[in-house]
């Protein structure tokens, strides 16, 4: 199965993602990691991109495009992409990509959520440099304050563009440019939407969404079957 997870930043599709991924075994491939990959490295390309993602800006189409098409191209089952595409701009060329391979999009799954919510989640929002793992210091603490339960000693860090300055840049973004990818989406005829509310708490996010795309599994698993035997 192949799908996009939208919705504003802080709207828990960081943790979607990780429950996605165990239940459907899906290639989950996030823009923002990424980037904040390349942008880790030092490298010239990593520098550009540090000069959009600390202003809370989007990366060009361009750049965006060139990296996320490498990426995906290197996979071979289910796909999640989670932050990408952004602009309708890269909604095209991702429409393109799939299209010349013969794996098209099944689902889009949309969260929403308040802005003041986002605020609160995103300030507290804290990631294992290690493993990975996301954590938030009041709603999914770790045992220890400040260190990851796994990563022995490893100590938590935060994202330079988690400061509320930056988030507000970011959700302005979002509302500039995102949303019209999600109309773009809801006039294609043959995907499935699901619409999530993610101010609910992340439990209740995860069997809504699980359900839905449990039963568009299904579903497309159906019509291939129907697709062989004729
Ligand atoms: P995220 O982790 O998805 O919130 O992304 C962090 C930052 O990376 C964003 O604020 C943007 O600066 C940049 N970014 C990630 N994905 C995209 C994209 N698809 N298009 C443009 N910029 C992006």
């Amino acid at each position: 199965m192949r799908i996009v997870l939208m919705g504003p930043p802080g709207a828990g599709k960081g943790t979607q993602a990780e429950r996605l991924v165990r239940e459907f075994g899906m290639k989950h491939l996030s823009s923002g990691d990424i980037f904040r990959a390349e942008k880790d490295s030092d490298s010239k390309l990593g520098a550009r991109l540090a000069s959009y993602m600390d202003a809370g800006e989007l990366v060009p189409d361009d750049v965006v495009v060139e990296m996320m098409t490498k990426a995906i191209t290197r996979v071979d089952g289910g796909l999640m992409l989670d932050g990408f595409p952004r602009t309708v701009a890269q909604a095209e060329a991702l429409d393109k990509q799939l299209a010349a391979a013969g794996r098209p999009l099944d689902a889009v799954v949309v969260m929403t959520a308040d802005d003041d919510i986002i605020v609160k989640r995103i300030a507290g929002r804290r990631t294992c440099p290690v493993c990975g793992r996301g954590y938030h210091v009041a709603f999914m603490p770790p045992k220890r304050p400040g260190y990851c339960d796994d990563c022995d000693g490893a100590e938590l860090t935060q994202r330079s563009d988690d400061c509320e300055e930056t988030v507000r840049q970011r959700l302005e973004a979002y509302r500039a440019q995102t949303e019209a990818v999600i109309e773009y989406y809801r006039n294609c005829d043959s995907l499935n939407i699901v619409d999530v509310d993610g101010n609910l708490d992340a439990e209740v996010v995860s069997v809504e969404v699980i359900k839905a795309l449990a039963s568009i599994e299904a579903q497309t698993k159906k019509v291939h079957s129907r697709g062989d035997q004729a």
